[in-house]
């Protein structure tokens, strides 16, 4: 899905290139610890959730419910975008399951515009704290460089200057110290690496972070309690030579490696 996106669209075809760049990583154990998630998780590729196209207004319904039925079933998720707005039904089936979850969010953006009554890839999580969806006391945005009204932001916030200067295991332990015990959904748009690492989004912003920090940020989060997951706002059409689908993959890959 992605009919929420403000500027470049396209990221309906990101769960595909995902797959597709996604199976290199399977030819060699992952570096550095040589793990093979596979043998301790039992994995399945759920496919694609069937959308229709001419109900724009079932969209939420549609993708909570399809949600619904896989946490329903006792496994937990993995998810591809999409643009990002579909961390919002997303959230609302894990916190049916699991109460108010802490967000820990890796974008370049904080999504939190209000706009009114406005439902689109840049508002989620100014709904769904009304919700009660997600705990900001316990939530937490890395990566953020574009403006936002600092005097009402209740999320804690490692901008992308701030997180570009500290070290990747800083950054980790300022997480796990936000989110404490709860239970922890984490959602990265691909935006929040620099265009040069991810080329292939919707709303590149320079001054990112590199695919370097991200991935170390994730293997210091070991022992998290997680308890969902989105690969979010890969855009194949503006890629170069799969670099933000690999990219995108690997992230995946780290994230079931923290599971
Ligand atoms: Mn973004
Ligand atoms: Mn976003």
């Amino acid at each position: 899905y992605d009919a929420a996106t403000s500027f470049r669209p396209g990221a309906r075809f990101g769960p595909k290139a995902i797959r597709e760049a996604s199976v290199q990583l399977a030819e060699l154990l992952a570096f550095p610890d040589g793990i093979d998630p596979f043998k301790t998780l039992a994995v399945t590729d759920y496919g694609d959730c069937e959308l229709d196209y001419g109900f724009h207004g079932n969209i939420v319904s549609e993708i909570e419910n399809h949600a619904d039925t896989i946490l329903d079933s006792g496994v937990e998720m993995l998810t591809f975008g999409g643009d990002h707005f579909v961390t919002y039904p997303l959230l609302r089936a894990h916190a049916k399951k699991h109460g108010p979850i802490a967000l820990v969010h890796f974008d370049a953006h904080t999504d939190t515009y209000s706009n009114g009554s406005r439902y689109d890839h840049g508002t989620m999580f100014y709904h769904a704290p009304m919700e009660g969806l997600i705990d900001v006391e316990h939530s937490i945005q890395i990566g953020i460089r574009t403006d936002f009204d600092q005097s009402k932001h209740e999320f804690a916030v490692i901008d992308a200057m701030a997180a570009n200067d500290l070290s990747a295991q800083t950054i980790a332990e300022q997480i796990l110290a936000r989110v404490g015990e709860l239970p922890v959904y984490v959602t990265f748009d691909i935006d929040c690496l620099d265009p040069a690492f991810a080329p292939g989004t919707g709303t590149p912003v320079c001054g990112g972070l590199t695919s370097d920090k991200v991935l170390k940020i994730l293997r210091a989060l070991k022992g998290v309690n997680m308890v969902g997951m989105d690969v979010v706002e890969v855009s194949p059409s503006y890629d170069q030579s799969e670099l933000t689908a690999i990219a995108a993959a690997t992230i995946a890959s780290e994230l079931l490696h923290l599971w």
